[in-house]
């Protein structure tokens, strides 16, 4: 009923060149694989020419982040109406990255999941537990704090176009993956908090893809969970062969 979602987040990574002959490597590498979709979100700069090279494929173009406003004295900045002029499908927001080295705040994730909504474009939206919280019993609060106010505001028809994607920071960029049990209980823990929130209608339908050290020797265990609906991947998306298996992960169909 979920389709899967394998993101790519290809970070601060990648010159043109390199990130359209990775485009075009993936497009050939994933081209038989129609059950699943398919992201990747390059740097702002490299957008234009990946949405060329993956144009008429099953790959889905994604941004890394975004500006609420829609324009205005913002310098620096780039809205997601100008992200979907140049092709985007989805956004990234509420990245740990950007939440503990641009001391993003839930309430500023939240203007641009509202503002995401309204310009009619996918939101993955990233949330997850620091080691420390997870080690003193908060890794629940905190994620019950992300999603609600992360998600203030946002109905239920809007939420037909949110991905939630739960990434614990001590997993990501470190090699430590969390077992396919502790991704399914946070998994688990969140759909429950969504169909609170909303109802069980929303909470089944919404996919909630794992992060955080995703390789091609883990995602076949993590897809057996029955609340893992696919992965965004860091590190692994840089190689268009490991992204690919990632992608095409056993269970696939
Ligand atoms: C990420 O940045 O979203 C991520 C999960 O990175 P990595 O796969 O490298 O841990």
């Amino acid at each position: 009923m979920r389709t899967p979602m394998i993101a790519g987040n290809w970070k601060l990574h990648k010159t043109l060149q390199e990130a359209t002959s990775l485009a075009s490597d993936l497009r050939s590498a994933v081209a038989d694989n129609r059950a699943v979709e398919i992201v990747v979100a390059p740097v702002y700069t490299a957008l234009s020419k990946v949405a060329e090279a993956v144009a008429g494929s099953n790959i889905k173009l994604a941004a890394q982040n975004c500006y609420p406003e829609a324009q205005g004295a913002f310098t620096g900045e780039v809205s997601p109406a100008l992200l979907k002029d140049v092709g985007c499908q989805y956004v990234i927001i509420g990245h740990s990255e950007r939440r503990q080295l641009f001391s993003e705040t839930d309430e500023f994730i939240n203007s641009k999941a509202r503002a995401l909504a309204e310009a009619g474009l996918g939101t993955i939206f990233c949330i997850g537990e620091t080691l420390e919280e997870r080690e003193t019993d908060r890794m629940f609060d905190v994620l019950r704090r992300q999603v609600r106010c992360g998600l203030k505001n946002i109905t239920a028809g809007q939420m037909g176009r949110v991905v939630v994607a739960y990434e614990p920071v001590w997993a990501i960029g470190t090699g430590k993956t969390a077992s396919d049990e502790q991704a399914q209980e946070a998994h688990a823990f969140i759909r429950a908090l969504l169909t609170e929130l909303y109802d069980e209608q929303v909470a089944g339908a919404t996919r909630i893809l794992y992060g955080g050290s995703v390789k091609p020797g883990n995602i076949d265990g993590l897809m057996t969970q029955p609340d893992v609906d696919g992965a965004l991947v860091g590190g692994a998306s840089l190689n268009a062969e490991d992204f690919a298996r990632i992608a095409n992960f056993q269970n696939v169909g």
